[in-house]
């Protein structure tokens, strides 16, 4: 028996993991059984995670590596040492040719702690490139954005997730959490249990809104405009806790005069919801002792995302919440791993423990844990979507090698991208299934996955959980430490890099000691007896931080910044070509880009399907099932019609787990977090 962690997403719901006996095997050697005692999920999984075994007897696992014949055209099968000197040589002819920016790296949201470090070091040591960032910068960007210049500091959640039970009256702006991470519901139903009061702010009403007992439906790109709106009214009712900002914020002051114009009428006018509901939202929140504001990718995922996070922040530090037991903000995270895949080194402008690359302290301290010399650290690179517009063209890189991301299905504009892709002259991804985006490479190679390995996560609470290996990987498979290693000795790196979990997060610990993300005083031993350690936790000694702001913020001063934002808009809004928002989100049954989800056999994998209101099917002609086009500036999808009452008229959803909904998406950037706009842009839809 294993005791280990989802695979899927941020909520890292802890599961055993137990041998099947050899008659009931078929493919796989153990099956998922409950952890009741992991605080988290309470034994509770979605079907995602009772099924995630299924992956192991997919007759899709590649275990082989294969290298792209130039004469035909196809995929052959390698051995290791052939691929890593082909991907290896190919790097460093283009690094003496064109320099270290001829070669990128892109990360993911869902790679351990012990990756993200260790690939962020292979970019930066081994290749000398600058050019590394990772699929987060589309996940919770904005809100770790908004997160630092607000507080200081950027963890997801600044309490235990099960605190949402305690508050009195809990907001969640563009969550589905009741679909996306279902174990987490409970916490809503308690509250609801309690006599709190839940709102949920969303253009859909999904299963989560219909837990809701106020639910407000905006305009898809409003939520800022609501934000700003309600805070009118908080301020105009005399609701704001004067003390509270007075002695714990700066700014607030711009802050109530930027709101003066947003009167109700107007932010009805915008954002679609009603006055009468502004109004009894507003009471509602200025007579709740404990207010929790929690925010997702509906909120975030926006050109003006990082400025609506920090709108909502703003309503948070008026009522005096932050640092307040049971309430506060906090960013519900979205990939396995968005929290800690964001604190190690995969971004182009951090290093490990959250730190900034461009702050000579912080290259003195990481440079010395790696044993270089500052200096030959490189700076900021691209951010994950202007890294890719940029492959193939003048400066920018020519190859590209990808971990555990599939890029062609998930990148906003997705059809822009992929021809980028096609431009390189190599292509390399580590996968252990044949992506989208691996079957556009030059080189595949396959790597272990969760069940077969061992390393850290952090969840959305900011908790530090340890995946143990349950399983030995399949003959041929190695582990992306491994392929990192390999490629590292290959090009020559001045340092080794470890291929043992344990011993690269004891240096990770090192490497992040003394940042934001301190994660010094934490083991593997430590997590196994504590269900996870939250950090920041300095030393051994160190209990670890469960809750964060009770007395301090993380800025200099230990001041929350309430910072003044206006609405700007979604970059594209409806027109005569174009008269309807188009909105992406997720469905039950599917996790992100779907390369792993989809080939469970056990999970329903029903395709892509545009959900529309039947004011809408009725002026376009479309009955539920029928094939219906949905058109914009970027490209068109063709797929079935749901419809639903639960949408607004004025706006078209289709899920993002398969090709097609992101060849849709807006790649209009936010200027703050450079996260791409993928929930609005305008769209047209026919029979
Ligand atoms: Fe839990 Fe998320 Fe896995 Fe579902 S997908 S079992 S909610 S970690």
């Amino acid at each position: 028996m294993t005791k280990t962690h989802c695979p899927y997403c941020s909520l890292q719901c802890g599961m055993t993991l137990a041998p099947l006996s050899p008659s009931r095997r078929t493919g796989n050697q153990v099956e998922v059984q409950a952890w009741p005692e992991f605080p988290v999920n309470e034994g509770a999984l979605c079907r995602k995670g009772w099924t995630a075994t299924g992956l192991r007897g997919s007759r899709e696992r590649l275990t082989t590596p294969l290298v792209r014949d130039r004469a035909t055209g196809e995929l052959r099968s390698a051995g290791w040492d052939e691929a890593l000197d082909l991907v290896a040589g190919r790097l460093a002819a283009l690094r003496a040719e064109r320099g270290p920016d001829s070669v990128a790296v892109f990360g993911g949201g869902g790679l351990t702690n012990e990756k993200a470090y260790q690939l962020g070091k292979l970019a930066r040591v081994a290749l000398g490139t600058s050019q590394i960032d990772y699929n987060g910068r589309w996940c919770m960007s904005s809100a770790a954005s908004a997160g630092n210049q607000a507080f200081g500091i950027d963890r997801g959640l600044p309490f235990p997730l099960a605190d949402v039970e305690q508050t009195d009256v809990l907001v969640l702006v563009g969550s589905n959490l009741a679909e996306t991470m279902p174990p987490a519901a409970r916490h809503l139903d308690r509250l609801r249990e309690r006599g709190g009061h839940v709102v949920v702010i969303d253009p859909r009403l999904t299963s989560t809104g219909e837990r809701a007992d106020t639910f407000l439906q905006p305009v898809p790109g409003t939520d800022l405009a609501l934000a700003l709106g309600l805070l009118h009214l908080l301020v105009a009712m005399g609701a704001v806790d004067e003390e509270y900002v007075g002695a714990r914020t700066t700014g607030f002051d711009d802050v109530r005069r930027s709101v003066a114009a947003w009167w109700p009428e107007r932010v009805e006018r915008v954002t679609g919801v009603p006055v009468t509901d502004l109004h009894a939202t507003a009471r509602l929140l200025a007579g709740a002792d404990k207010v929790m504001v929690l925010t997702a990718r509906g909120a975030e995922q926006h050109s003006q995302g990082t400025d609506t996070v920090l709108a909502w922040i703003n309503v948070a530090l008026a009522l005096g919440m932050p640092g307040k037991a049971f309430s506060g903000y906090g960013c519900l995270t979205g990939q396995g791993n968005g929290q800690g895949g964001r604190e190690h080194g995969q971004k182009a402008d951090q290093l490990p423990g959250y730190r900034m690359i461009d702050d000579p302290a912080a290259r003195e301290h990481v440079a010395r844990v790696w044993g270089v010399a500052p200096e030959t650290l490189p700076g900021k690179g691209r951010s994950a979507y202007e890294l890719l517009e940029s492959l193939g063209v003048e400066d920018g890189p020519r190859a590209l090698l990808v971990f555990g991301s599939n890029i062609v299905v998930s990148a906003p504009n997705a059809t822009h991208v992929t021809d980028r892709l096609e431009s390189l002259d190599l292509l390399v991804v580590a996968d252990m299934v044949m992506s989208e985006t691996a079957a556009m490479a030059d080189v595949v190679l396959p790597v272990t996955q969760w069940a077969e390995e061992t390393g850290t996560m952090t969840n959305l609470e900011g908790r530090v959980i340890l995946r143990e290996r349950a399983v030995a990987p399949p003959e041929g498979v190695r582990s992306d430490l491994e392929v990192m290693a390999g490629l590292a000795s290959r090009l020559g790196s001045p340092v080794p890099f470890s291929t043992e979990p344990e011993e690269i997060f004891a240096e990770l610990g090192r490497a992040s000691a003394g940042g934001k993300a301190d994660y010094a005083g934490i083991d593997y031993d430590r997590i196994r007896r504590e269900h996870g350690v939250f950090w920041p936790c300095p030393t051994p000694e160190h209990a670890g931080t469960p809750r964060m702001f009770g007395d301090t913020f993380a800025t200099p001063d230990g001041r929350a910044r309430c910072l003044p934002v206006e609405h700007r808009g979604a970059a594209e809004v409806p027109c005569d070509d174009y008269p309807v928002h188009l909105t992406t989100g997720r469905v039950l049954a599917q996790y992100q880009s779907g390369a792993q989800t989809r080939r469970i056999k056990e999970l329903p994998d029903e395709g892509a399907f545009v959900e529309l209101h039947p004011m809408l099917a009725d002026r376009v002609g479309a009955h539920d099932g029928d094939l219906v086009v949905v058109t914009t500036r970027r490209g068109e999808l063709k797929a079935p019609a749901r419809v639903v009452t639960t949408i607004r008229p004025d706006t078209v959803f289709v899920p993002f787990h398969w090709v097609g909904a992101n060849r849709l998406t807006n790649d209009a950037l936010d200027p703050s977090s450079r996260m791409p706009e993928f929930k609005v842009c305008a769209a047209a839809v026919r029979t």
